[in-house]
């Protein structure tokens, strides 16, 4: 848990800093939530952030979570996945990039690449002005893959 490294302190500093500019206090037990979104690159469900964040704040409520977790994505700091399972998962990292789902279980890989260009072709065939798009891959992770 405690292995943030100085650019995670620091990015977790600018986005308070930039919170509390719009007027947005942060508490301890916020503030955990962001550091631990941050430092993860497992994509937890909101029940994973509670789980983890409760450790170190036993008084934390899953509603505290989630309202947390709304704002930080109405303020463009997070993301929330859909993965077509039952609970979203939510991504620290808001830049776009796209994710593979393992099909059987459950673990999200961040892929990067550059695909700037279809919503250039989404604007030219729809008319659209095109804003953002999601796209997920499905399939078995390397791991699974040995078993199967
Ligand atoms: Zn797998
Ligand atoms: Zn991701």
């Amino acid at each position: 848990m405690e292995t943030k490294d100085a650019m995670e302190t620091r990015d977790a500093i600018e986005i308070l800093r930039s919170l509390k500019e719009k007027g947005i206090r942060f508490t301890p037990q916020r503030q955990a939530i962001l550091e631990y979104l941050l430092a993860t690159d497992t994509h937890p469900t909101a029940e994973e952030i509670y789980r983890q964040v409760k450790e170190k704040f036993p008084g934390v409520s899953l509603g505290t979570v989630y309202n947390t977790l709304n704002m930080l994505k109405e303020n463009n700091f997070l993301l929330e996945l859909d993965c077509g399972e039952m609970s979203a998962r939510f991504d620290g990292n808001a830049e776009n990039h796209y994710h593979a789902v393992c099909r059987q279980c459950g673990k999200v890989v961040d892929f990067h690449t550059d695909l700037l260009q279809l919503d250039t072709l989404a604007s030219a065939s729809t008319g659209f002005s095109i804003e953002t798009h999601r796209l997920v891959f499905y399939g078995l992770c390397g791991q699974c893959r040995m078993i199967h």
